[in-house]
């Protein structure tokens, strides 16, 4: 049994604007984490909005164990919201904030099982500090806290790191999906930022305009984008047109082999590191065809990441993005051969 079910959910705030929510249909099970996915005005909150119950939608099924939640005001949801803010009670301590959402408990059990979802969190030692006394990663862990202490059946996450510096955004992360997947908790992780959503999420769905475009594992929708949104909004593509004849196609690059078989113009997509590089005066590449060999272009700019390098390479007036790793060194000026090492993903 599905956990949360989500059919052709539309919400339009104005009849002369598209709708900000357009028939998206997703669905989770048990203990999975959702990521929903996309730019900012793409439709992320208001579909959370709409599933905690503060926004009804115009049309569509919010089913919840197989039961209709649409009807539900918020409070009757059991439905566990954290917000980017985190919204945290100033003047109560950890513990306080936390035991104000034990309602559900017995009043003889709350402080045992408060100080146990504050050990859950991490925070033990900081239980009587204070919100202002604690860093931005331990207040959202002091809301995550919260949430679950109303033993929500479904936690809505609505960019709930994107206040968090760099170093602390990582580790907060980490430990949060960690602590949800112990928990078991069903989650709904909403972001902008593509990196997060792979790394955090059983699940994606990229958003667009209001529409899911793809729904899949982060390796799925990461390496078998469909669409050249999805390609391009989860991480850098070089899109080539071309003409495919079964499982190679005509292109700027030469013939390349393709992910999937396919006949007639193309549109594909070759992920920075699906391309290595070669100079020219140096040995030449082994396995490559004539027309391969063909492909020398220029490094045009190089910007260096520690552990890799990404390459923009200007070849027949294109710019190709590649990503080596650091062991493959040249300065800008250098000419090179453009190798593709991984089958292009047809759009
Ligand atoms: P996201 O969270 O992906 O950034 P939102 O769901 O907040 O996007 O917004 C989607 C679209 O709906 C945007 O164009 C936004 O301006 C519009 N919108 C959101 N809330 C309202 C509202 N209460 N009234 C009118 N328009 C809204
Ligand atoms: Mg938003």
């Amino acid at each position: 049994m599905r956990h949360l079910e989500v059919r052709g959910l539309t919400k339009r705030f104005a009849a002369d604007s598209p709708p900000a929510v357009d028939d998206a249909a997703f669905t989770l099970d048990p203990s999975e984490i959702l990521g929903i996915v996309g730019p900012s005005g793409c439709g992320k909150t208001t579909t959370l909005r709409m599933i905690a119950g503060f926004e009804r939608p115009d049309s569509g099924e919010i089913l919840l164990d197989d039961r209709s939640i649409v009807d539900l005001p918020p409070e009757k949801r059991r439905i566990g919201l954290v917000f980017q803010d985190y919204a945290l009670f100033p003047n109560r301590s950890v513990l306080r904030n936390v035991l104000f959402a034990l309602h559900r408990t017995p009043r003889h059990d709350r402080l045992s099982r408060a100080d146990e979802l504050i050990a859950m969190v991490g925070l033990s030692r900081e239980r009587d500090r204070m919100p202002q006394e604690l860093s931005g990663g331990q207040q959202q862990r002091v809301a995550l806290a919260r949430a679950l202490a109303a033993e929500p059946q479904l936690l809505l996450l609505d960019e709930p790191f994107s206040n968090l510096d760099a170093a602390l955004r990582d580790s907060t992360r980490r430990d949060i999906r960690a602590l949800l997947k112990r928990a078991r908790v069903s989650t709904i992780l909403v972001t902008h930022d593509q990196d997060e959503a792979l790394s955090f999420c059983d699940t994606v769905a990229v958003m667009h305009d209001g529409r899911i475009e793809q729904t899949g594992s982060p390796e799925s929708v990461y390496l078998q984008p469909r669409t050249s949104f999805v390609a391009q909004f989860l991480g850098r593509a070089n899109l080539l047109s071309g003409r495919a004849t079964g499982d190679a196609a005509d292109t700027d690059l030469g013939r390349i082999a393709i992910a999937t078989p396919a006949t007639g113009d193309v549109t594909l997509s070759l992920r920075p590191e699906h391309l290595t590089l070669r100079a020219v005066d140096g040995d030449a590449p082994d396995g490559c065809t004539e027309e391969q060999l063909a492909c020398v272009g220029e490094i045009v700019s190089r910007e260096f990441r520690g552990h890799d390098i990404t390459y923009r390479v200007r070849f027949r007036e294109t710019d190709f993005l590649v990503h080596t790793d650091y062991s493959i060194d040249h300065a800008p000026g250098t000419r090179v051969y453009l190798i593709p090492r991984r089958p292009a993903v047809v759009l």
